[in-house]
């Protein structure tokens, strides 16, 4: 709403709490009526109300240009004040919305970004460091550098970047099976790479052995699902989680892993996690409707999204992406809470669609309609001025600087300060 804005965008659930409200123009307070809509459909007392459109008129108190609301806020979900006003002799009315979460959530952030993107480094067109302006300008918190066969740290040499950015750099990489890149596993937040020990004989030894699982599949396609197993294991081994990347990938007019084979995967590997959604929609679909199908069979993975940004023409890092939430943007947060389901993966810009738990969906789709528009183009001008300064134009500094304290206080109204 152009004249106000709220403080915090989230408050704890089931709770009084005081909603705070800055006007731009204090002539516009003089004559205005503020009413709440609660979001799950019914009054505060818990009736139904005989009109959609009906709010409960709700008392508050000016200061200035401040507004306060004292509200009891039940459950967990969205919230809306329709204030109506008058600008210029003209009554016009807007919403301020805002979320109410229980204590589990409510104590962690939202933290966007992607794992699966390509540099230099592989067969990516990007270096390292151009990789990381363009995933801030994408808006993200994290990235990872998923390159094929090769586990890389661009922690140390990326440091000063990582720090103007403000962005977070984790360990991943995409580990396959030979001969042929059948299988593409991706390895995140291990500790060391998993590819090289494909050249050990103890590699060919172990998945010998591990064929033997599999005597329902044909010989070739059983060195598929046994190096699979194996390579998932030495990801664990490495203290890393390994996710089963874009199932449905098609290419030359096949999908590039075989039916049988995938069903294997699905229903027996160790899999911590799966890209359910990925830059092409059919793969999305299918990976969603296997996924559906496996819900009767398996306890359902967590789920994750992956671009698979190679940074070619027209390619947008942000078209598949996850918003995951933990205590902290690390690396060891965000892994635990993938393993725990506090992932989202969402797929699209314009009118995105949002998989995952119900609780979380319906909080994303809150932040990406309240929150994420605002911050997203400061993250966008922020990616790209760092960029221009990655090519020796200093002369952007002091903006780099407004930008980083503007998303820090758009962080801030996540965080509303109560004792939990
Ligand atoms: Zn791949
Ligand atoms: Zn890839």
């Amino acid at each position: 709403m152009e004249h106000f804005r709220l403080k915090n965008l989230v408050y704890p659930a089931d709770r009084t709490v005081i909603v705070t409200a800055f006007c731009s123009d204090t002539s516009l307070l003089k004559n205005i009526e503020a009413g709440y809509i609660s979001g799950n459909g019914c009054h505060q007392d818990g009736s139904m109300p005989d009109s959609l459109r009906k709010f409960e008129p709700i008392p508050f108190d000016v200061c200035g240009n401040i507004l306060e609301f004292k509200l009891f806020l039940a459950g967990e979900g969205w919230h809306s004040i329709k204030l109506r006003y008058s600008v210029d002799g003209e009554s016009t009315y807007g919403y301020l919305e805002f979320y109410t979460l229980y204590d589990d959530l409510f104590k962690l952030m939202p933290y966007k970004g992607n794992f699966h993107c390509h540099t230099t480094d592989s067969d990516g067109l990007n270096t390292p460091q151009n990789a990381l302006c363009v995933a801030r300008e994408a808006g993200f918190d994290f990235t990872a550098f998923s390159e094929h066969r090769l586990y890389t740290d661009h922690t140390q040499d990326c440091d000063g970047l990582l720090n103007k950015l403000g962005i977070k750099l984790f360990h991943a990489e995409e580990v396959h099976s030979l001969p042929r890149w059948v299988c593409h596993i991706m390895s995140l937040g291990a500790s060391s790479g998993v590819s090289r020990r494909q050249d050990d004989l103890q590699y060919k030894a172990d998945v010998e052995e591990a064929e033997k699982h599999y005597p329902e599949l044909a010989p070739e396609l059983r060195s598929y699902a046994a190096q699979s197993e194996v390579i998932l294991r030495y990801i664990s081994e490495a203290g890393g989680l390994g996710v089963m990347c874009h199932p449905y990938w098609r290419q030359a007019g096949r999908f590039n892993v075989p039916e049988a084979l995938n069903n294997v995967l699905f229903e027996r590997l160790a899999f911590e996690a799966v890209e359910l959604v990925t830059a092409d929609n059919v793969n999305t679909s299918l990976v969603n409707a296997k996924y559906l199908e496996l819900a009767r069979k398996r306890e359902p993975l967590p789920v994750l999204a992956g671009s698979d940004w190679h940074g070619q023409q027209g390619e947008r890092m942000e078209c598949a992406c996850n918003i995951i939430f933990a205590s902290e943007c690390d690396e060891k947060s965000i892994v635990e809470a993938i393993r725990a389901g506090r992932s989202v993966a969402v797929s699209g810009e314009i009118s995105p669609v949002v998989f995952g738990d119900f609780r979380l969906v319906n909080y994303v789709h809150f932040l990406l309609r309240n929150f994420y528009t605002q911050r997203d183009p400061l993250c966008e001008r922020l990616g790209l001025l760092v960029l221009c300064a990655l090519s020796g134009d200093d002369s952007m500094s002091d903006e780099i600087a407004r930008l980083r304290a503007a998303i820090d206080l758009q962080n801030m109204m996540l965080k509303t300060q109560v004792s939990i």
